[in-house]
């Protein structure tokens, strides 16, 4: 299948607690060297000869084993007008990906990568030009992370999937990656920070829902109306606005957490005040959140941001029927970080 990693070899990355122990075993390494091994992917490493209390016939073993370095910085773009940063990176077979580091007061946060390239086809989204290529190992998501900490020597606090790709179109992938995230021997990072962006698989949103892994769900519905939606997203053929909110309404009553709809307002598409007063009764009396995002250019498409007051009087329709919503301006638009920009590359 085109979209299965296949061929790979594992990175540093790759490996867990489990994985390391079993090498252990095969070159009959004391049980502590796995502990030190944990130990350096916690500082984030890339390169095997960082390992300084680690032999050198050791660290020639770990060279057969895996792939080095896990992954490489090909280019950094700094915005001028935000602490935000667009990595290109490049995977083992030369396939390139987006990677965004934004600095908040709040903390450290990065929007991840979870496939090379997208499938989903939303006609709005410069992934999706090019199709998927491939899924991304869970290895290979903690690798974007580690290389941005190591790279900037910061700890990261947050995580947004919301990169390209469809987190849920690689499901196993993405849940190892999360419990791994979670984990202590890893980032140890809480899942009360990191929003899993799905653009509406509501089979695999009411799946997530049991996997015990606190996440944000920040469901892309993008208009209340199933005309306008089958033409923003391909995706909605397959699953109708209510199959899709009754899924959110699902992963809210089993986890407790407040679901988040995002709305991407473009001009004389979805940002009708009609649009608005559909989408309240859609969302009436339920415990949700949407985020209003203005559109973000993307070089040779017809989808433009609407004006202040247009997405003002949207925003006032919601809230006048009691719906939370905020405004919300992606960061990185200077340069193309922000949501709906990013696209897979080749190297
Ligand atoms: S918006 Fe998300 S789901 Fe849709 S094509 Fe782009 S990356 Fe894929």
């Amino acid at each position: 299948m085109m979209h299965k990693h296949k061929n790979l070899r594992k990175t540093f990355y790759d490996f867990d607690r489990e994985s390391f122990d079993q090498l252990a075993e095969k070159y009959k390494w004391p049980s502590f060297r796995v502990d030190q091994l944990i130990g350096w992917q916690e500082k984030h490493i890339q390169s095997v000869d960082e390992m300084t209390n680690i032999s050198i016939k050791m660290r020639e073993q770990l060279k057969e084993e895996m792939h080095w370095p896990p992954i490489k910085i090909v280019q950094v773009e700094t915005s001028e007008k935000e602490p935000v940063k667009k990595y290109l990176l490049q995977l083992q077979d030369g396939n390139i990906i987006e990677t965004v580091s934004m600095h908040y007061n709040y903390g450290h946060s990065i929007c991840l990568t979870m496939q090379v390239g997208c499938r989903m086809g939303c006609h709005f989204c410069a992934s999706a030009k090019l199709g998927l290529n491939r899924n991304l190992t869970a290895g290979e998501m903690l690798a974007q992370i580690a290389i941005i900490a190591y790279a900037e020597k910061s700890r990261i606090s947050h995580a947004v999937l919301m990169g390209i790709g469809e987190g849920l179109d690689n499901y196993d992938e993405t849940i190892t990656f999360l419990q791994r995230l979670r984990s202590d021997d890893g980032i140890s990072m809480s899942l009360r920070n990191v929003t899993l962006s799905t653009c509406g698989l509501a089979p695999e949103i009411k799946r997530l829902a049991h996997e015990n892994l606190p996440v944000t769900l920040a469901i892309s519905l993008h208009s209340s109306n199933q005309d306008t939606r089958n033409k923003l997203m391909p995706i909605a053929k397959h699953y109708t606005i209510p199959e899709i909110i009754s899924a959110g309404d699902y992963y809210f009553k089993v986890t407790g957490r407040r679901v988040t709809y995002e709305y991407t307002l473009f001009k004389d598409v979805n940002d009708h005040p009609q649009e608005a007063e559909n989408l309240a009764n859609l969302l009436k009396n339920k415990n949700v959140h949407v985020n209003l995002i203005p559109a973000n250019e993307i070089s040779g498409s017809d989808w433009t941001r609407p004006d202040q007051k247009t997405i003002d009087k949207f925003q006032e329709v919601l809230l006048k029927n009691q719906i939370n919503s905020t405004i919300r301006f992606s960061a990185g638009q200077d340069i193309t970080a922000a949501c709906g920009q990013l696209r897979r590359q080749n190297a």
